[in-house]
């Protein structure tokens, strides 16, 4: 939470800035959708659902434990982890691919090959549903890799 970034730095600001510079059109925080998400990406029928990994749990290094207040805490975390879990599935059950970015995929040096990958699954996703390729299962990517 205290971890040093650069200006501008909301992780969901990163994200659409460097969308928009390639091209894409999206709405943002779309009431239409439980949960609100992010970024909504018609063309590519892709939601976009950036995690801040203290508060959605990521199990990363920024994922700190607080010293007091511990149970309060937990709960809050279990809410938040519930919500994103039943998001998820909904979207998801709606045909929409899904792409997870946890902040921490957004710091550093993972930074621009977060944001590459994220450019470049939009544009397969896109291309393969302007060519109606069936699928059974939506795509869904999670940024970073691993924690
Ligand atoms: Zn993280």
């Amino acid at each position: 939470m205290s971890r040093i970034r650069g200006r501008d730095t909301k992780p969901e600001t990163l994200v659409r800035q460097r969308i928009f510079a390639a091209g894409w059109r999206f709405r943002v925080c779309d009431r239409r959708f439980i949960g609100r998400p992010d970024i909504v990406v018609p063309r590519a029928r892709t939601i976009i659902d950036v995690r801040g990994c203290f508060w959605h749990r990521h199990g990363c290094a920024d994922s700190t434990m607080p010293k007091s207040n511990v149970a309060f805490w937990m709960e809050k975390w279990s809410k938040n982890v519930r919500r994103d879990r039943r998001n998820e599935e909904e979207w998801r059950r709606n045909g929409w691919n899904l792409i997870v970015v946890w902040g921490c995929a957004l710091a550093g040096r993972l930074r621009e090959r977060s944001l590459l990958r994220i450019c470049s699954a939009l544009d397969i996703w896109a291309e393969e549903r302007a060519k109606g390729t069936p699928r059974a299962r939506p795509h869904r990517l999670t940024l970073p890799r691993q924690p």
